[in-house]
């Protein structure tokens, strides 16, 4: 039931091209990176990755989390464990910060919020805005659902959207019987928690025993936020910008062109050019932040002039067709039809493609 799922670089490779660092099991070990700031590692299995690097902050209240792991019970098993290693346990956390409002990053703070009397959780001010699939989710009569006797169909049939660009899709059936096995409970950890506090950009927060300022940084998801360490040059960079993978950019969104916020959000990385060490939500740490934003952005370019060679080529068609050509066969599916949608819909806007309607369908031609 994830929809989070940082997507793989398209680009044709190398037959045995060595794993990303996004892609490599959850270590045990914490590592300290900065003054008061340890990186512990979650198990997460999600397409393109293998773990969540979450960060301990500490002070003298105690710990701050960012970005507590997936709602699962492994997950935070691995999570309690890791803070007993350290010396510390679950009751020490007074803080957790979401860096934006996928399961893999909000999962853990209901377990947390569950041990703890009092945890604060801070995320920007549009956390919850995020996705139709979840209004879909609050929509839905949740209540009258009995998943541990219903079918699949009937689930499936519960579970249908319908996508901006037409098409019906429902869950997969792996995620359905998950959903039936462990029944309403499992699916309730998915919803979003309800913040504590809810920050806009330029909000100083301290933790770690100094001063941060949070960064919005939509593109990703509309409520992406970064949050940068003058004092020590150090940014939490969640998924905005990954060391090797692109974040995936949907198309199923409250942002009218998300594409084009994520550009301002990559372009925006030039004015914290003096960030020495950035600490990304997934993979390894890395040092130059606008040079990396760059890179992404990059990538994004080559994929919209890749489009238009397409639109050239096939003339008017739907986001299915354009999906084909764009990625490889074992990633075709509704994330990447997602993808494809929100580069089109850039274009459409910049006006480089016009819309228009098939058998029910949305397509595009080249303006
Ligand atoms: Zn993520």
């Amino acid at each position: 039931m994830n929809e989070d799922s940082d997507s793989n670089d398209e680009t044709p490779a190398p037959v045995a091209r060595p794993p990303k660092s996004e892609q490599e099991p959850a270590s045990s070990e914490l590592v300290e990176i900065a003054p008061n700031i340890v990186r512990m590692q979650l198990p997460i299995d999600m397409p393109g990755l293998g773990h969540v690097n979450c960060y301990i902050l500490e002070d003298d209240r105690g710990l701050a989390l960012v970005d507590p792991g997936l709602p699962d019970e492994t997950s935070f098993r691995t999570l309690s464990d890791r803070l007993a290693s350290f010396g510390a346990s679950v009751q020490n956390v007074h803080t957790v910060i979401v860096t934006h409002s996928h399961p893999d990053h909000f999962g853990g703070y209901r377990h947390i919020a569950n041990a703890t009397d009092d945890v604060a959780l801070i995320t920007h001010e549009s956390f919850r805005d995020r996705m139709k699939m979840d209004e879909m989710r609050e929509n839905l009569d949740f209540d009258s659902l009995e998943p541990s006797t219903m079918t699949i169909e009937e689930l499936r049939e519960a579970f249908k959207r319908s996508t901006p660009w037409g098409k019906q899709f429902s869950p997969p059936d792996m995620a359905l019987e998950r959903f039936q096995r462990h029944g309403r409970e499992s699916f309730a950890s998915f919803r979003l928690p309800e913040p504590t506090q809810r920050v806009s950009d330029g909000t100083v927060i301290e933790l770690a025993g100094r001063e941060w300022v949070s960064v919005h940084t939509p593109g990703h998801t509309a409520d992406h936020l970064c949050l940068y360490d003058p004092g020590e040059k150090v940014m939490l960079s969640g998924d905005h910008v990954l060391p090797s993978i692109t974040p995936h950019i949907g198309g199923i969104t409250p942002q009218q062109d998300p594409l084009a916020e994520f550009f301002n959000s990559l372009d925006r990385m030039h004015e914290f050019n003096d960030v020495e060490l950035v600490l990304p939500a997934h993979g390894k740490l890395f040092s130059d932040l606008p040079g990396r934003a760059d890179d992404i952005k990059e990538h994004h370019v080559e994929r919209l002039d890749a489009i238009r060679e397409i639109a050239d080529e096939i003339g008017e068609a739907d986001v299915n067709s354009y999906m084909q050509r764009l990625f490889r066969e074992r990633s075709w599916g509704e994330m990447a039809e997602s993808e494809t949608y929100a580069h089109l819909e850039h274009l459409r806007i910049m006006g480089d493609a016009v819309a228009g309607e098939s058998a029910g369908l949305r397509t595009y031609a080249p303006a």
